[in-house]
């Protein structure tokens, strides 16, 4: 074969088919596909070519890896990849086949437009329950498992999720199997509003099972409720917002894949650490003497040992200082025997004014460091101007001003409003 030379290709079609720009993301695609399709429904009046196109621009579309080779390289692309290689297409799926993925299962031939009562259908993908699942941070240090109990829909097992004794159901009346009825309604001159809603007979499923033959079990509903206990292992080093999956094990209903029961883990507060990814992070407060002289303590961790924490001989602590703890902080999730550090920050607590007495405070001078000599030597204290310090709240005094600022900038509003009012006259 001749090394063919890249042609440039036509990749727009399908998008100009779908009437949507090659920006689009997948749910414009979807609702223009789903616009189009059931205008152009052979079974409604449509053009089978027309259809045929719409499902195909919209498989390739659809499908990411599919979208992108189409961009790059343009419909011959596809036919290739897919191994027929014939030109004919025959890589694609029947448009009924797309159609029928798209909206359940349905077809507008049987009328049942999203009912999903025919058997032997595609299934329909049933819904994902969350829930939160609050846990301490002794939880996620340490590890454990809680038993929930939860109540679901479960097939009934009698009559195999059928709902009847003879497993036979017929279309329902109410509704003609659609499961949908439409109210036409006359709202004025000309003006007809049409509503569709649930048909109450079947409750939408488009089929009635006469009451001799319900099931005794599940009385026809197919469905029972039932309890059920899980049992959620909460691992070592789990984060904030983490999921653990049960797969298929939320509500089940007829035709349906069960969706999954998903917890996410909630990290409660806790009062004394905080926690960081693997680190956690303590407050310590000491006393003015601890943090010049020396201090030690007692932690005691998430798992209940008892830490010595102490400073090193003649080190002072500053405010505000940070120091930290190898292999004290969090379990690394998935690899347990892995541990963050323990940060601690130190606060200092200073003595209350008058606790020392004039002779204390020489006896101090004689042990501090010495006043730097620089303060005040370069001028004569008479040259200077002496002035009053005194004891503020500082919140206190914030909050003062900002109600101060609000109550001038309403005033201000007041005198201006009559002027604009002149103006506009
Ligand atoms: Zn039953
Ligand atoms: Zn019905």
């Amino acid at each position: 074969m001749f090394g063919r030379a890249p042609k440039k290709s036509d990749n727009t079609k399908y998008y100009e088919v779908l009437g949507v720009p090659n920006s689009a993301n997948q749910d414009e695609l979807k609702k223009a596909y789903r616009k189009a399709a059931i205008k152009n429904h052979p079974d409604k009046g449509g053009d089978p070519e027309k259809f045929k196109e719409l499902a195909q621009a919209y498989e390739v579309l659809s499908d990411p890896e599919k979208r992108e080779i189409y961009d790059k390289y343009g419909e011959d692309a596809l036919k290739e990849g897919m191994g027929g290689g014939s030109g004919g297409g025959s890589g694609f799926h029947s448009p009924f086949d797309i159609f029928e993925q798209f909206f359940g299962g349905s077809t507008f031939g049987g009328g049942s437009f999203g009912g999903g009562s025919s058997r032997g259908r595609r299934q329909k993908q049933g819904e994902d329950v969350v829930h939160s699942l609050k846990v301490s941070l002794e939880d996620v240090y340490n590890g454990t498992s809680k038993k929930l109990s939860l109540s679901r829909s479960a097939l009934c097992q009698k009559c195999k999720g059928k709902g009847s004794k003879s497993g036979a159901s017929g279309r329902c009346y109410g509704c003609q199997g659609t499961g949908m009825r439409t109210v036409t309604r006359q709202i004025g001159l000309g003006m007809i509003q049409q509503m569709q809603h649930v048909c109450p007979e079947c409750r939408g499923s488009g089929e009635v099972i006469s009451d001799k033959d319900k099931c005794p079990q599940c009385k026809g509903n197919k469905v029972v409720q039932e309890k059920k206990v899980l049992e959620v292992h909460v691992e070592k080093g789990m984060q904030h917002g983490q999921r653990i999956v049960f797969q298929g094990e939320a509500d089940e209903a007829p035709d349906t894949v069960t969706g999954d029961i998903i917890f996410v883990v909630q990290l409660k507060e806790h009062p004394k650490f905080r926690r960081k990814d693997d680190d956690l992070y303590i407050d310590h407060t000491l006393c003015l003497t601890e943090a010049l002289c020396g201090f030690q303590f007692v932690l005691t961790h998430l798992d209940g040992r008892q830490l010595l924490i102490k400073s090193n001989p003649g080190e002072v602590v500053k405010p505000g200082q940070y120091k930290a703890i190898d292999d004290e902080g969090m379990p690394h999730h998935g690899r347990p025997f892995m541990k963050g550090r323990l940060y601690v920050q130190f606060n200092v607590e200073f003595p209350d004014t008058g606790v020392f007495s004039p002779d204390q405070c020489r006896a101090l001078e004689k042990i501090l460091p010495p006043r730097p000599s620089n303060h005040i030597s370069n001028m004569e204290p008479d040259e200077c101007e002496e002035t009053t310090m005194y004891d503020v709240n500082i919140e206190e005094e914030m909050r003062r001003q900002r109600q101060q600022r609000q109550q001038e900038a309403y005033d201000e509003d007041e005198d201006a409003g009559p002027r604009v009012q002149c103006a506009q006259q």
